[in-house]
């Protein structure tokens, strides 16, 4: 896909510089970047940090830290550079006082001297009325007279937009076409009493500088659209903006209880699904769900697959719900995908302090090596390997009570004693004869495998649930088992 005028594609995206980015978010990003890596097109990374107040200098480096983690590249921006440099929106101040001055020059943009209880007052009395409840246009048309006469009651004015009297219509390449009649859309405003640029100056100002094609963002600003349109023409007008980009509208993200997953739910921020070791090919791949799909039938896929098929005319407008259960399941098969050895380092964060419990010195490499194959097959999140492999470094296994007495039932410490006999004469090179010895002692006390290896699996590792025994056991070693089940023995007779 090309632009209107057949350029190439140019696409951004634009965050405020949150230090700690929302899901929402990431997938805006993920789309725009999809888009541009299959159109063989351009990534612009713009910062939008003209709220002083709000950006910090360290949100922006979470910022960047966090698409640096998620994969994105990006071909304009921060650290990268480019034509339309510089990308970050505090940097480009003056160019917006120019383009505020041109806009009131040309007559498309006016001084509004309303304050703000006036216009309270104004909208109430509209809303009584059954009026539209917007900006009046009661400045649009000032004589000098009244200027004079508000600038001496010291009256400090913003600048307003001009919007057009008459419909806009606009196909968005997700929801299809859209009209806004005026008098929905009131003049509104660019740049406040202060002198300082607003969201809705800056952001279509620097999408027509830096030529973008498409602005692909969340539908929460699909009312924006018609009001960007309009300044798009103003400055076409001027000389600033070539061509209007097309518009497409992400479908919102639902969370529990069908409510909009907000910035401020836990369960949106994309800290907590990095510390808690979702991969970033895993969380990707299920936030490309939300709204978009690659088959009917496949769920699970990499970026790859994701550029070369993506393409947002695919993209569905109705909501989608943020489901954690399958995320995780997605999440669960890339690691399942990984190479043993990319899983074996990617582990790495968590086997060691402070998540891993254990001393330094007692982790083992190479029993690391032997159990890992096992628990990749396992996990859901890379967080969940401490507790899987802590029975192999700790000196002590884990004892946590509720296993302790789900496991030991009347009889456990007959059972565990021929066990321990079993095990004691069995191969411990092999998974297979310890199964043996496990299942015979089961079947002298009349018990089946699964009832049978629950106080081994307790006594030994500390849980009930965990990695398959059999391996377990053999990584730990002969030794170390056998005392372990002799400790149980002398807890049980205690
Ligand atoms: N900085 C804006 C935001 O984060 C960008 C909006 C847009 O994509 O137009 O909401
Ligand atoms: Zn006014």
């Amino acid at each position: 896909m090309a632009s209107a005028s057949g350029s190439p594609v140019r696409v951004r995206f634009c965050p405020s510089p949150t230090g700690n980015p929302h899901v929402g978010l990431v997938r805006t990003a993920l789309f725009n970047w999809a888009f541009a890596r299959h159109h063989q097109g351009t990534l612009v990374f713009r910062i939008e940090d003209t709220d002083a107040a709000r950006d910090s200098e360290e949100s922006y480096e979470q910022l960047l830290d966090s698409m640096r983690w998620l994969g994105f590249d990006w071909d304009e921006g921060p650290e990268v550079g480019g034509p339309h440099a510089p990308y970050r929106q505090s940097q480009r101040m003056d160019i917006y006082r120019d383009v505020a001055a041109r806009l009131l020059d040309a007559g498309h943009a006016y001084r509004c001297y309303c304050s703000q209880e006036e216009l309270d007052t104004r909208r109430e009395a509209a809303r009584a009325a059954g009026r539209p409840s917007g900006y009046d246009g009661h400045c649009r048309d000032l004589t000098d007279a009244q200027v004079e006469e508000y600038t001496s009651q010291g009256r400090e004015p913003i600048v307003r937009f001009r919007m057009p009297d008459e419909p806009i219509t606009f196909t968005d390449l997700v929801r299809g076409e859209i009209t806004y009649l005026p008098e929905n859309v009131p003049d509104y405003g660019i740049v406040r009493a202060n002198g300082a640029p607003l969201y809705t100056l800056v952001n279509p100002v620097d999408d027509a500088m830096m030529e973008i094609t498409h602005v692909l963002r969340g539908e929460d600003l699909l009312s924006s659209t018609p009001r960007q349109i309009a300044l798009y023409k103003a400055l076409i007008g001027l000389g600033v903006a070539k061509e209007i980009p097309a518009f497409g509208h992400l479908p919102y993200v639902m969370g529990e209880g069908n409510k909009k997953l907000s910035k401020r739910d836990p369960q949106s921020s994309l800290n907590l699904y990095r510390e808690r070791g979702f991969l970033p090919e895993g969380l990707l791949n299920y936030l490309s769900l939300l709204g978009w799909s690659l088959s009917a039938d496949q769920d699970v896929f990499t970026i790859d697959e994701m550029v070369a098929a993506f393409d947002v005319t695919d993209v569905q407008p109705n909501p989608a719900r943020f489901d954690l259960k399958k995320c995780e399941a997605i999440n669960a098969d890339h690691i399942r995908l990984l190479e043993i050895k990319d899983f074996t380092e990617r582990c790495r964060p968590w086997l060691k302090a402070p998540a891993a419990p254990w001393a330094p010195e007692d982790f083992d490499e190479a029993k690391w090596q032997a159990i890992a194959p096992h628990a990749q097959t396992r996990l859901k999140v890379l967080s969940e390997i401490t507790d899987n492999v802590d029975f192999l470094f700790l000196p002590e296994p884990v004892l946590d009570e509720a296993s302790w007495t789900k496991a030991m039932k009347e009889g456990s410490d007959a059972l565990l004693t021929t066990a321990r006999a079993n095990l004691a004469a069995a191969d411990w090179t092999s998974p297979e004869s310890l199964k043996e010895a496990v299942l015979a002692a089961g079947e002298t006390h009349g018990l089946k495998l699964g009832k049978a290896q629950a106080p081994v699996r307790v006594a030994v590792t500390g849980r009930t649930v965990g990695l398959p025994l059999f391996e377990s056991l053999e990584v730990l070693g002969k030794e170390k088992a056998l005392a372990r089940i002799d400790a149980a023995l002398a807890r049980l007779a205690a």
